[in-house]
């Protein structure tokens, strides 16, 4: 792993940064480098990945079906937008989107953590419910008793879902 100590955080404008670059091979898809900043100050963090090769515009759709499929790998590129259509809940690329190589319950890790989030925090009772409900859900999915679709869209091709049961189709842009 290079890395640059002591840069300019855009935040806190204090020394603290950190940028980080890795190589990483992923099995059945090449070679990956990921970015990172980190700032030790103010705790400011990003990350994105990056395909050493060029891949075309790809919709990976992948279905969990039992536990064994939470170890799926993912690599989320921050130009991808995840879906999960049965509870109708999406991650769309934005200035706050990040990049990741995770597995599939890291990647429903994220969507728990923003539930968690509106559970604990949101203004009105309808939101926090719903949220209560779909954390229910995805628990159920993770015990293998209920199977749920993702779909990963990458305009750039940087993401994939690296299962032998994943469709594959090339990503029409509108
Ligand atoms: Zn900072």
């Amino acid at each position: 792993m290079d890395q640059i100590k002591n840069e300019m955080c855009p935040v806190c404008h204090t020394k603290n940064l950190v940028l980080s670059e890795e190589e990483k091979e992923v099995p059945h898809f090449g070679k990956v480098f990921l970015f990172s900043m980190n700032c030790s100050n103010c705790k400011y963090s990003v990350s994105d990945v990056e395909c050493a090769d060029v891949h075309e515009p790809s919709k990976y759709t992948f279905t969990i079906e039992n536990e064994k499929d939470l170890n799926i790998r993912v690599v989320k590129s921050s130009t991808a937008s995840v879906k999960l259509p049965q509870l109708r809940m999406d991650m769309t690329p934005g200035p706050a989107s990040i990049g990741f190589i995770s597995n599939i319950e890291g990647l429903l890790k994220k969507f728990e953590d923003i539930l968690v989030n509106e559970r604990d925090n949101a203004e009105d009772d309808e939101t926090r419910h719903e949220a209560k409900n779909l954390l229910k859900k995805i628990w159920k999915v993770k015990c293998g008793d209920v199977p749920l679709k993702v779909i990963i869209e990458d305009p750039n091709g940087n993401s994939a879902i690296l299962s032998e049961k994943a469709v594959v189709e090339k990503l029409k842009i509108k």
